[in-house]
């Protein structure tokens, strides 16, 4: 899995699209790449602290802030 594949599955794992296949792809990524980790990390911190451990369903403008953060983030590295 690429950086850009991984952002791409983090969006997803956002709106709860991610099957079990790929979340497991995107932590294997994760454990290697500091970059993609500080990423993941920061976006499922900020799910667990507005839901509570219940992951889904999140308000639609919690997640659409969530997904400008990872916009950001990973553009600021892309780049
Ligand atoms: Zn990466």
């Amino acid at each position: 899995m690429t950086c850009k594949e991984a952002f791409q599955e983090i969006s997803k794992y956002l709106d709860g699209e991610l099957s079990e296949e790929l979340k497991r792809a995107l932590h294997e990524h994760v454990g290697r790449c500091a970059h993609c980790k500080v990423v993941f990390d920061t976006t499922v911190k900020t799910i667990e602290l507005y839901c509570d451990g219940k992951l889904f369903p999140m308000p639609e403008n919690i997640r659409n802030r969530l997904h400008d953060l990872l916009r950001r983030k990973f553009h600021e590295r892309a780049v």
